[in-house]
């Protein structure tokens, strides 16, 4: 008989965020300013859990619902108790604020150990559910964390399941289409992606649930090792609004102006308006002309305060910050006015010491691969790892976990690699996350890079935080920019400073690692740039031996859906259809026609791409997927038709040239994501744009 721990968080709604939500100053939210709700996916996973509960049949499994959060996130118990669960179990307690993702792990999996003492008799039968990710942190590693620490399975991304033969089998999310796979031991921990089938309150069960007690525990109850801001292993430098979309976004009445629009386009390319900036080259304080520069500092108030103070010294004719007087240090402080006091001073003439840096080690990209193909985000990990690793003078490394990999170390050398750090064994030719962590994790301890990247692929999001919990590293999810950079200051020299978006793209936040041998973090595909392959290139292919036997796999996989046949990405006009093409039918006549009428007016290479709604409507091949679980493409222009915006779509066309959407609905989220748009429906708006671009040709 299985039982299930539904995990369930408390969230701010970021959907009404205000521009006063934010204390920019610290950093953080200030969540007075707005409502809180449950997190969407939470209440998904309360679906999919009660799903499970049906299908197996045990009407005496308990669900139980944990959450950890203020005195008030007890409101997000009684909604499960008003839903489905049984019990709830409310974990609060000053000491575990200010927690990142492993001090939020780690607590919630010691509550889980009681629970399971506790309430399940000691058994080892359940499931823990949860959401992905919730909106407020979007970094979809706490389940996997959770399972690391309690040392057991994690099937991430579900988005469905069926009972068979007394076992759950698990439809899953995986890069390029889907898998359905079963855990081969419980407990497991099951992360749920989309699960559409919400559960509504009845009245006797609100009822039940005001009157149901909450059982509340504290740090002192659970023996969490690590908790709140000291037991993390990152930290927030600073959080900014997201800059302006570099898309125009602009209104266009009818399909003549589109047509001059896409002819434009094709015609004059100027370069992807979202693709990655590159910003000046960090260098070590050793090779600088001067010690005394100190332009490269992680905070914007940092590196002012140094401009003074270095000005200042070279003003008075000071070149070695060692032996300055306290007479030249009240000069100092009394001509920097309010900007930094007696001490503050002191900790910056010790930071001028620091040129050594902090961490010490390769920087390595951990590669994903399937069927001997490797994915294209492993390629632009390794672009930007060359960059990272040029300004802090180290190599590239590059891991890769799996089987009969010898001709995947020749094209990660000729894509940038330098060392390539091979793990094959038989037993890995399929992507286990509990054996893939095994390995990784006993390179990384044995090597110890300095900077460890993920793709943040459905992979990867699981992979990293296994992998990086076992070390007792820290993690950032989903990066979408690494620069290396000083905090001179607390004497930290070449670290990596960490951007990602945070509260669903509302802010961008700034993360660093602290205490820890190795800086990880996982990064957006199609937002970094391969570098073009070079097969002349020279570099190192190590064996890594690590023993794996068939205790290590966790997971029967059972099958495997991926896209098949063949599709021209590279093309330089990409037509997309989405779920608001409505059938097959209309996604091809009207897909068909528009690129004939693009081709003959252009003379251009052209492909029809499909968002994953599409494909899961059965309008295209699963091949034609665009998006973050399908390509990632960056054609001179993208034409996307009955497609809403979602951001797993749209982060596979950052690197467009100009995007032009078409959609019925006036407030379409795609709409301030292009640069182009037309209001319209598919049927009305494509067979007039298919005739303005006849007319002139
Ligand atoms: P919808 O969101 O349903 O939008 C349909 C749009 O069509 C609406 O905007 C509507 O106004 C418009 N419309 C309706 N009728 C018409 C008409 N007659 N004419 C014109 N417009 C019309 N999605 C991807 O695309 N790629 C991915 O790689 C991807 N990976 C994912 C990975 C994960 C882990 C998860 C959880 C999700 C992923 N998704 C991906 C799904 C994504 O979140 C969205 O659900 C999906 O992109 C929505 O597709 P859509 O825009 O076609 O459908």
């Amino acid at each position: 008989m299985s039982n299930y721990i539904v995990l369930v968080k408390q969230v701010p709604d970021v959907s009404q965020i205000t521009d006063n939500a934010f204390d920019l100053d610290t950093g953080t939210l200030i969540r007075t300013r707005l409502a809180s709700v449950i997190n969407e996916l939470d209440t998904q996973a309360l679906g999919f859990a009660n799903r499970m509960r049906q299908l197996s049949g045990d009407e005496d499994a308990k669900i139980v619902a944990l959450t950890m959060g203020p005195p008030m996130a007890e409101e997000v118990l009684r909604y499960s108790l008003s839903r489905c669960a049984d019990t709830v179990v409310m974990l609060t307690d000053r000491a575990l604020g200010g927690a990142d993702t492993v001090a939020t792990a780690n607590p919630l999996a010691c509550s889980i150990r009681k629970i399971a003492k506790e309430l399940f008799n000691g058994s080892d039968d359940y499931f823990v559910v949860s959401g992905m990710q919730s909106v407020d942190g979007d970094t979809a590693q706490v389940p996997p964390q959770i399972a690391e620490e309690l040392g057991i399975s994690c099937i991430a991304y579900a988005t469905d399941c069926e009972f068979k033969k007394g076992r759950f089998e698990f439809t899953r999310i995986i890069s390029g289409g889907s898998q359905v796979v079963s855990p081969k031991r419980l407990p497991a921990v099951i992360t749920i992606a989309k699960y559409e089938y919400p559960l509504f309150a009845s009245f006797s069960a609100t009822r039940r649930a005001n009157k149901t007690k909450v059982i509340s525990w504290g740090a002192s109850d659970i023996n969490a090792t690590l908790i709140g801001a000291k037991g993390s292993k990152t930290w927030v430098i600073r959080v900014f609004p997201p800059g302006k979309s570099s898309r125009k976004c602009k209104h266009l009445s009818d399909a003549r102006q589109l047509a001059e629009v896409i002819v434009e386009s094709v015609k004059s390319s100027a370069g992807a308006a979202g693709a990655d900036k590159q910003a000046a080259r960090y260098v070590l304080p050793a090779k600088r002309k001067s010690v005394l520069d100190r332009s490269f500092e992680g905070t914007a108030k940092e590196n002012e305060d140094y401009r003074i103070l270095t000005g200042k010294l070279r003003e008075l004719g000071i070149s070695d910050a060692a032996g300055i007087d306290e007479q030249t240090k009240e000069k100092i402080v009394a001509s920097a006015g309010e900007r930094f006091h007696k001490n503050a001073l002191d900790d910056m003439l010790l930071g001028l010491r620091a040129v050594e840096p902090s961490y010490k080690g390769e920087v390595w990209v951990v590669a994903e691969h399937r069927a001997g193909v490797i994915h294209p985000a492993t390629f632009e990990l390794i672009g930007k790892a060359k960059d990272l690793a040029g300004s802090v003078e180290t190599k590239v490394g590059v891991v890769i976990a799996g089987h009969n990999l010898q001709p995947m170390a020749g094209e990660l050398i000729a894509g940038g690699a330098d060392n390539v750090y091979v793990i094959d064994d038989p037993l890995l030719a399929e992507f286990d996350p509990i054996a893939y962590r095994k390995v990784i994790a006993d390179a990384v301890s044995k090597y110890w890079p300095q900077i460890v990247l993920y793709g943040a692929t459905p992979q990867g999001r699981v992979l990293a935080p296994l992998v990086s919990y076992r070390v007792g590293c820290g993690l950032t999810a989903d990066c979408t920019g690494f620069d290396i950079r000083d905090s001179s200051r607390k004497e930290q020299i070449g670290t990596l400073f960490q951007t990602r978006p945070a509260l669903g793209g509302n802010v961008m936040a700034t993360i660093c690692t602290k205490n820890s041998k190795s800086q990880m973090a996982t990064a957006r595909p199609g937002v970094m740039k391969r570098l073009p392959a070079d097969k002349t290139r020279k570099g190192n292919v190590i064996n890594h031996k690590v023993n794996v036997t068939q205790d290590d796999i966790s997971l029967e996989i059972i099958k495997t859906e991926l896209g098949a046949g063949k599709v021209n990405f590279d093309a330089e006009v990409i037509v997309s259809g989405g779920k608001g093409m409505k059938d097959r039918d209309n996604y091809e006549q009207l897909l068909i026609e528009l690129c004939g009428a693009i081709q003959t007016r252009l003379n251009v290479s052209i492909e029809k791409g499909a968002s994953r709604a599409a494909v899961e409507q059965g309008f295209a091949e699963r091949i034609h997927q665009v998006g973050q679980t399908g390509t990632a493409v960056g054609p001179k222009l993208y034409v996307a038709i009955g497609i809403s915006g979602a951001i797993q779509h749209m982060i596979g066309v950052a690197n467009t040239e100009t995007i032009v959407a078409i959609n019925s609905d006036p407030n379409a989220p795609i709409f301030k994501q292009c640069d182009y748009y037309i209001v319209g429906t598919a049927e009305k708006v494509v067979p007039e744009l298919v005739a303005a671009l006849q007319e002139r040709s």
